[in-house]
C-alpha cells in the first residue's frame, strides 16, 4: 500500500508541475498575444421583446491561440485576472469594442450599444473612469453607446468605490449593467443603492425555469424587484421558445442567448441589427 501511495504521489507531482508549467507558459503566451494580434471579439445580441430591436450586443472576448485553437474565456481571464494582465486586456477589449461600435453608427445601423464585461480586479486600478473616457475620445464613440456588465458578486465586493464610479459613468451617459444576477444573494435595499440600469438574470435560472417551481419564482420574483426598481430585465442563456414564451408572459424585457445567437464576429451580427430579420 505503501508503495502504491508513493506511486500516486509521484503522479499528483507529476500533473501539479504540467499544470504549473502549462500556467506559465499560458501566461507568457498571454503577454505576446497582444502584440500578435490573437484576440478577437464576438458579439451576442440582446433584443427587446416588445419591439424586435436589438438593443446592445455584448463583446466576448476569445484567443485564436497559434497552438490550442481558439480558446474560450474561462481558459484565460481567471490566469489574466490573477497575473494583472486582465487590465491590459480589458483596455484592448474596451478600445476594439469602442471602435466597432463606432463604425456601426457611421454604417447606419442604428443605435446599438455595445456591452463590455469589467473584471473586478479591474476596479483595483483606480483611473478606470479615466481609462474609459480616453478610449471613448480615442473612438469617438458617444457615452451612451457604450454599456458596463459587472458581476453580481464583484459589485458587492467593492462597496463604496464602484459606487461612486458607477454614478460618474451613469452621469457620463453610459449604461450598468448587472451581470449573473440571482447568484449573489444581494438584497433589494442593497442593490438600491447602486445606480444601475439592468439587470441580467444569470443563465442557470433560465435553464431550470421549465422544470423547477423554486428557480420559476426566482425569476418572477427578480423580475417583479427590478420594475419596482425601475431597472430594465435582461434574461441570459435563453436557448428554447418556451424560455421566451415564458419570460415574455412574466413582463420580461429583453433576452440573450442561443435561441436568438451565438456570439459571432462584428461583421455577423449586424444582420440581426435589421428587425424584421427575426423573432
Ligand atoms: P458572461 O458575461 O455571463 O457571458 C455570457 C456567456 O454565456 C458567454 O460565454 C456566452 O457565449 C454564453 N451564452 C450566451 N447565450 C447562451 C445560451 O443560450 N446558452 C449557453 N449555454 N450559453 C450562452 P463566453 O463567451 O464563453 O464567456 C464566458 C464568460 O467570460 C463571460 O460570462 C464573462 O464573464 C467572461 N468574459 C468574456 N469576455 C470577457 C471580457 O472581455 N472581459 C472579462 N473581464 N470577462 C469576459
Ligand atoms: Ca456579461
Ligand atoms: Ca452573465
Ligand atoms: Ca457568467
Amino acid at each position: 500500500a505503501k508503495a502504491c501511495g508513493k506511486n500516486v504521489y509521484k503522479m499528483f507531482d507529476r500533473k501539479m508541475n504540467e499544470h504549473a508549467t502549462e500556467r506559465v507558459t499560458l501566461l507568457s503566451d498571454l503577454r505576446l498575444a497582444l502584440e500578435r494580434d490573437e484576440f478577437v471579439l464576438h458579439y451576442q445580441p440582446k433584443v427587446d421583446l416588445l419591439t424586435g430591436n436589438v438593443t446592445s450586443v455584448e463583446a466576448l472576448v476569445r484567443w485564436m491561440h497559434p497552438r490550442l485553437g481558439m480558446l474560450a474565456p474561462d481558459k484565460f481571464i481567471r490566469l489574466s485576472e490573477e497575473s494583472g494582465f486582465i487590465v491590459e486586456l480589458t483596455d484592448w477589449v474596451l478600445r476594439t469594442a469602442c471602435s466597432q461600435a463606432k463604425k456601426w453608427q457611421e454604417q447606419n445601423l442604428g443605435s446599438v450599444r455595445v456591452a463590455v464585461n469589467l473584471s473586478p480586479y479591474h476596479f483595483q486600478r483606480q483611473d478606470v473612469k479615466e481609462a474609459i473616457l480616453s478610449v471613448l475620445e480615442a473612438t469617438g464613440l458617444e457615452p451612451a453607446l457604450l454599456e458596463i456588465e459587472i458581476t453580481e458578486s464583484a459589485l458587492m465586493q467593492n462597496d463604496e468605490y464602484t459606487c461612486a464610479l458607477f454614478r460618474e459613468l451613469r452621469e457620463l451617459g453610459m449604461t450598468i449593467s448587472v451581470d449573473d444576477f440571482g447568484t449573489g444573494y444581494s438584497s433589494l435595499s442593497y442593490l438600491h443603492r447602486f445606480p444601475i440600469n439592468t439587470l441580467k438574470i444569470d443563465r442557470t435560472f433560465i435553464l431550470n425555469m421549465m422544470k423547477s417551481t423554486e428557480d420559476q419564482a426566482i425569476v418572477t420574483a427578480i423580475i417583479a424587484m427590478a420594475k419596482s426598481l425601475n431597472m430594465q430585465i435582461v434574461a441570459e442563456g435563453v436557448e428554447t421558445v418556451d424560455q421566451l414564451e415564458k419570460l415574455k408572459d412574466q413582463g420580461c424585457h429583453e433576452i440573450q442567448g442561443f435561441l436568438v445567437s451565438r456570439p459571432v464576429a462584428a461583421d455577423a451580427v449586424t444582420e440581426f441589427f435589421t428587425p424584421e430579420n427575426h423573432l
